[in-house]
């Protein structure tokens, strides 16, 4: 860590030193609209004196999905991403929970128009530090938005395409501006799709329902890994279906959930109070149990993470 940026990044197929990863100005415009992104993160075990990276092989398997759908080819083959992202970790001797960004976007386009850009793609992969907030008791306010979540047939809500996150923020800012700490979209059938960058979860009855992966959310690996613990390890009967609007006011439980979001409870949305103001019980369970699991002091799930071996030697 130097000047509060890690040592290294990985640009243009190899580990290089942060200050020689720069781009000329006119290349500001274009690159990035059809670009792809990932959210990963690793989680420092202190005990262990271990890394471990959550679902890496699902996060650049989404990765590839993206890349296809915006037409960016690519260049590396995914056990060489892999290793890109391990090796950066061990470099940059990663001591903290961590937040790893791969990046594909379209190269060369200074000076070209809208409709010139070919596709050349580069990919950056940098990593940031970002603690965890589980089981810190952070709760949070949610407003259903104004705006609504892009449609499929607007633009691909299930990539992570960076030009969908103006949609995302747009709503944020809007929710943050009227008071609240983040938004819920609908989509366009006026049904919840998700959050700025988290998908939605709420419990009735005992029962954990979230939106289907086709109301317009991104295919989000921590609602996919949450589905899987509430119902086997919890008992727990998981719903995926539509979610009207005042379902969420009447929720026992409301929670955010996603690789930043970790789970997030929501204590209020348009101001109905949501379990007396408190995180529920199942929310509780379930943060408890996932936190474990991310950080590698629960046996089971043992393959949703890549342990980073930050105290092997690292080439120069
Ligand atoms: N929806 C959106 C729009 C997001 O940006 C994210 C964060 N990647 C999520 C949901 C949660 O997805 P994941 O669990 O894969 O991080």
């Amino acid at each position: 860590m130097a000047d509060g940026h890690p040592t290294y990044l990985w640009w243009k197929g190899e580990r290089r030193r942060w200050e020689e990863a720069t781009v000329h100005v006119t290349d500001l415009g274009w690159s990035t609209v059809g670009a792809v992104f990932e959210g990963i993160r690793a989680y420092w075990n202190p005990d262990a004196g271990e890394l471990f990276v959550f679902r890496l092989q699902e996060h650049l398997d989404r990765l590839v999905r993206s890349m296809k759908l915006v037409r960016l080819p690519l260049e590396y083959p995914v056990e060489a991403l892999t290793e890109a992202i391990l090796d950066l970790l061990r470099a940059n001797e990663t001591r903290g929970d961590t937040y790893i960004r791969p990046l594909a976007y379209a190269a060369n386009t200074s000076g070209k128009r809208f409709a010139q850009i070919g596709n050349d793609a580069e990919l950056l992969i940098n990593t940031s530090a970002m603690p965890s907030h589980l089981l810190t008791g952070l709760t949070q306010t949610a407003k259903v938005s104004s705006w609504r979540r892009i449609a499929d047939d607007v633009m691909p809500p299930r990539i992570k395409n960076l030009s969908n996150y103006r949609n995302g923020q747009l709503a944020g800012q809007e929710a943050r501006l009227d008071g609240y700490d983040t938004a819920f979209l609908l989509d366009a059938q006026g049904k919840l799709a998700e959050a700025p960058g988290a998908c939605v979860m709420l419990v009735r009855d005992g029962r954990l329902i979230t939106p289907e992966v086709t109301s317009s959310i991104l295919e989000s690996i921590t609602r996919d890994a949450l589905l899987i613990l509430a119902r086997e390890s919890l008992g727990i009967e998981v719903v995926e279906r539509q979610v009207d609007r005042t379902e969420l006011y009447l929720a026992d439980e409301v929670f955010t959930c996603g690789t930043a979001a970790e789970i997030t409870p929501i204590v209020a949305v348009d101001r109905y109070d949501i379990g007396g103001g408190e995180p529920g019980p199942i929310t509780r369970r379930l943060e408890r149990l996932f936190h474990d699991v991310l950080r590698g002091s629960e046996d089971r799930y043992v393959h949703w993470r890549t342990p980073v071996g930050v105290a092997a030697p690292v080439p120069a």
